[in-house]
């Protein structure tokens, strides 16, 4: 087994209970973003860079790089069924990992989605997180509980569980979603 270190201590990774597998708890930058507001440059082009740099992933996966051991991020922000499944026929991991950033993606579109990858014998391909953060140095404090009010630490376990549920997910899948596939993911350590 493998150790994790948790802000409790490291623990073995066959000990990890419910995990939430994609979350910040600060994300600061207000120095470059003060000193360099250009950084970021044109949207539209940093889009353009990620596809980019997921297409070079994803062919470096046909060359051996075990992407099972790749947790493909954010891709619940897409209601593409097809999309996904191509995305996991390579053998990584969706985050479905913004869930209460209803501004991209509705409450609706996404428990949909997780619910109908689940339908399709998903589950164990698929893992639940917010995104979220108690602070975050380049959002709003003070407007961010009337512009995402779901977006928040509990939200996955006092709306989205219960709504997956309504739409036949088992408890079983949700186990395997939170649980299992964390531990497995994490289990696997060390090189090539
Ligand atoms: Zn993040």
């Amino acid at each position: 087994m493998a150790q994790i270190q948790t802000v409790r201590g490291p623990i073995d990774s066959a000990q990890l209970g419910t995990t939430l597998m994609h979350e910040h708890v600060f994300v600061l930058d207000k120095e470059i973003s003060e000193n360099y507001p250009e950084d970021w440059g044109v949207e539209e082009k940093r889009i353009a860079d990620a596809v980019s740099r997921l297409n070079e992933l994803k062919s470096r996966g046909e060359e051996g790089v075990d992407l099972s051991r790749v947790v493909i991020g954010h891709s619940g922000d897409t209601t593409d069924l097809d999309y996904l499944e191509e995305l996991i026929s390579h053998g990584s991991y969706l985050g479905m990992d913004r869930f209460g950033i209803d501004s991209i993606l509705s409450f609706e579109d996404r428990v949909n989605t997780v619910s109908a990858m689940c339908a399709r014998g998903y589950a164990e391909r698929m893992v639940l997180s917010h995104d979220a953060a108690c602070y975050m140095h380049h959002l709003p404090e003070r407007e961010l509980p009337a512009l995402l009010p779901r977006w928040h630490y509990l939200h996955i376990h006092n709306d989205v569980l219960p709504a997956l549920k309504q739409k036949g997910v088992s408890d079983e899948q949700v186990q395997t979603m939170l649980v299992e596939n964390p531990r497995r993911i994490f289990k696997r350590r060390g090189a090539y």
